[in-house]
């Protein structure tokens, strides 16, 4: 089951952000602001063994103010839950999505489906995107990236977070670790308000 957090409604007084405050001092946005986020930080059992990454912080900070929209690109894409973990492999000038025991080349089935997502999302009116940090897909700044024999050779972005950057290239993307750092935080609210 997806969760979904939304904000309040009512706005009896405004900051200087345009947040409505709320009588116990938490602000929230007067209109919902629509953050695609990766649904295993939002509590959904959908990573490859079948469990979440439910992020506390995450929802405490910026649950008073967002409309939460939980993306699994794995899941969504057709892979199976729980499935064989996978890794980006550089093949070449590309960079592949394989599994790690039985070396399934993942990739185009990802790939294929975002292309449909993405131009879904625009029409939904995504204004950001939080991902989580070291996936092969939502990874935002340190994805691992392996070369064919294995080895580790670098850091990147994963897949999927690397179209919707492309594809959305006005909007924030962050991973849930950055958003921790209040003046990351900052930057990305401010990103996002209307
Ligand atoms: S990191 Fe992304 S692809 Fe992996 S389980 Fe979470 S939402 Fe799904």
């Amino acid at each position: 089951m997806m969760l979904l957090f939304s904000a309040p409604s009512a706005c009896s007084a405004r900051d200087g952000f345009g947040f409505c405050v709320s009588p116990s001092g938490i602000d929230f946005m007067p209109t919902k602001i629509k953050i695609a986020t990766s649904a295993c930080l939002l509590g959904n059992n959908v990573r490859y063994d079948g469990g979440h990454k439910l992020d506390q912080h995450l929802i405490q900070t910026l649950g008073p103010l967002v409309e939460w929209v939980p993306i699994c690109p794995e899941a969504e894409s057709g892979m199976s839950i729980p499935r064989e973990p996978m890794q980006l492999v550089s093949d070449k000038e590309k960079v592949r999505m394989i599994t790690i025991e039985t070396k399934q080349d993942m990739t185009d089935m990802l790939l294929r489906w975002t292309a449909e997502k993405l131009k879904h999302m625009k029409q939904e009116g995504i204004r950001g995107f939080i991902f989580k940090a070291r996936s092969p897909s939502c990874g935002v700044h340190d994805t691992e990236l392996f070369s064919l024999s294995g080895q580790s050779i670098g850091i990147r972005v994963g897949l999927f977070a690397e179209a919707a950057g492309k594809y959305f290239p006005s909007l924030p993307v962050e991973d849930e670790e950055c958003l921790r750092d209040p003046g990351i935080r900052k930057r990305f609210l401010a990103r996002i308000l209307p």
